[in-house]
């Protein structure tokens, strides 16, 4: 029950995210499912990625594995966490400055946290996708894990 009070933050976001994800799917989509969050499975498989994390939901190739599912889910607790952070410095900001930035900070936080930490994986030498803290964390908790057991919440 407890897991619902984090969409008090993240549910502005995720209602945008859900809309793209339905679009997607009439153009594109083979099935949606929701494991914490709303899934897509596209019709396709392309060859530069096989799962892309939105939000509370996002895109999946064909025929997706577990693991593959497993690694989107970590990179959804990772958005339910810079979400609150985000959405914590949009309102004290927004006690303080009040116009559209503490909005676009609190929608896009994310997706600026993920950027930032793909510049500074490249500054330090890195592939910006695989040095990034949030692939690297979501690639490491995946490790050797076949067996599916955190995938259903
Ligand atoms: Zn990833």
């Amino acid at each position: 029950m407890k897991k619902y009070i984090i969409y008090l933050w993240t549910l502005p976001i995720d209602l945008i995210i859900w809309l793209i994800i339905l679009i997607v799917y009439l153009y594109a989509g083979r099935k949606l499912h929701y494991n914490n969050g709303l899934w897509c499975e596209l019709n396709v498989r392309p060859k530069r990625f096989a799962g892309i994390t939105l939000g509370h939901g996002g895109l999946l190739c064909k025929d997706f594995s577990a693991t593959i599912l497993h690694h989107e889910l970590i990179h959804v607790e990772q958005y339910e966490a810079i979400s609150l952070l985000c959405c914590l410095i949009a309102i004290l900001t927004g006690l303080f400055y009040w116009s559209l930035y503490p909005i676009i900070i609190y929608l896009t936080g994310f997706y600026i946290a993920y950027g930032a930490s793909c510049i500074v994986a490249w500054l330090r030498g890195e592939k910006p996708y695989y040095g990034n803290i949030f692939e690297e964390s979501a690639y490491s908790q995946v490790k050797g894990d076949n067996d599916g057991k955190r995938i259903e919440r």
